[in-house]
C-alpha cells in the first residue's frame, strides 16, 4: 500500500519533459522543510491505496507520461514496486525526488529528476551527494535558485561532481524570489551549460493552485 496525497492529470510544467500531458502521483510525507516549498499540503494525511488501483487511476487518463512525486515519493519502499510495474507496462516513468535519500535501488528504466538541495532551502546539509555515482544519462539534476550565493554554490556542485558530462542540468528559480533576467545573464556570462525552465504551471494557472 502506499499514502497518496493526490493523483492528477495536467500538463508537466518542468524539466525536459515540460509542456507535456503528464499524470501526477503525490506521494504523501517528506523529510525536509525546505523555506520555499509549495507542497505542504503534502506532508501529512494522504489515503493509502494499493499498487494496483494507483495503476488502474493512472490508466484512466489515457496518458503515457507519468510523475511520481511528493513530499519526498522514495520514503515508502512500495514506490519501487509502483514504478517498476509502469515501466513494466511501457509508461514512461519520471521520479522527481529530493536528493536527500539514495535513489541506487529505482529501477534503471526510470527518469529521475534529482532536486540537489541548495543553500536558501535551509536544507543543504540533507544532500546525498553519494547520489550522482547512481545517475544516468538520461536523468536530470535540479538547482532551485534563490540568491546568487545558491547560484555560485550550483556551480560549485556542478564542477565538483562533474555534472555537465553526466546528466541534463536543470536551473530554476525560487518562484517570485529573484528576477529571470539575472539568472538568465548570470548563466550566459558564465557559459554554463544548463537548461533554464520556468515553472510553466505557475504560469498557466495560480500560482497557488493544487492539483495542476
Ligand atoms: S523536498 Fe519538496 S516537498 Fe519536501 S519540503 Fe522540500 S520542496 Fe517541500
Amino acid at each position: 500500500m502506499l499514502k497518496i496525497t493526490e493523483i492528477f492529470y495536467s500538463i508537466q510544467g518542468e524539466s525536459t519533459f515540460a509542456g507535456e500531458r503528464c499524470v501526477f502521483v503525490r506521494l504523501t510525507g517528506c523529510n525536509l522543510r525546505c523555506t520555499y516549498c509549495d507542497t505542504e499540503y503534502a506532508f501529512y494525511d494522504g489515503n493509502e491505496f494499493s499498487v494496483d488501483s494507483i495503476i488502474e487511476t493512472i490508466k484512466s487518463f489515457n496518458c503515457n507520461l507519468i510523475e511520481i512525486t511528493g513530499g519526498e515519493p522514495l520514503l515508502q519502499n512500495e514506490v519501487n514496486n509502483l514504478m517498476t510495474k509502469l515501466c513494466d507496462k511501457r509508461f514512461t516513468v519520471l521520479l522527481e525526488t529530493s536528493g536527500s535519500l539514495s535513489i541506487e535501488k529505482v529501477d534503471k528504466r526510470v527518469i529521475n529528476i534529482l532536486d540537489f538541495k541548495t543553500p536558501s532551502s535551509k536544507m543543504v546539509k540533507k544532500n546525498y551527494f553519494a547520489n550522482v555515482n547512481f545517475l544516468k544519462t538520461s536523468d536530470e539534476v535540479k538547482f532551485v535558485l534563490g540568491s546568487r550565493e545558491d547560484y555560485d554554490w550550483a556551480k560549485k556542485i556542478i564542477i565538483k561532481y562533474n555534472l555537465e558530462k553526466k546528466v541534463t542540468i536543470l536551473f530554476s528559480s525560487v518562484f517570485g524570489k529573484i528576477e529571470h533576467v539575472k539568472l538568465v545573464n548570470w548563466i550566459l556570462e558564465d557559459k554554463l551549460n544548463v537548461r533554464y525552465q520556468l515553472q510553466m504551471h505557475k504560469y498557466i494557472w495560480d500560482p497557488n493552485k493544487t492539483g495542476v
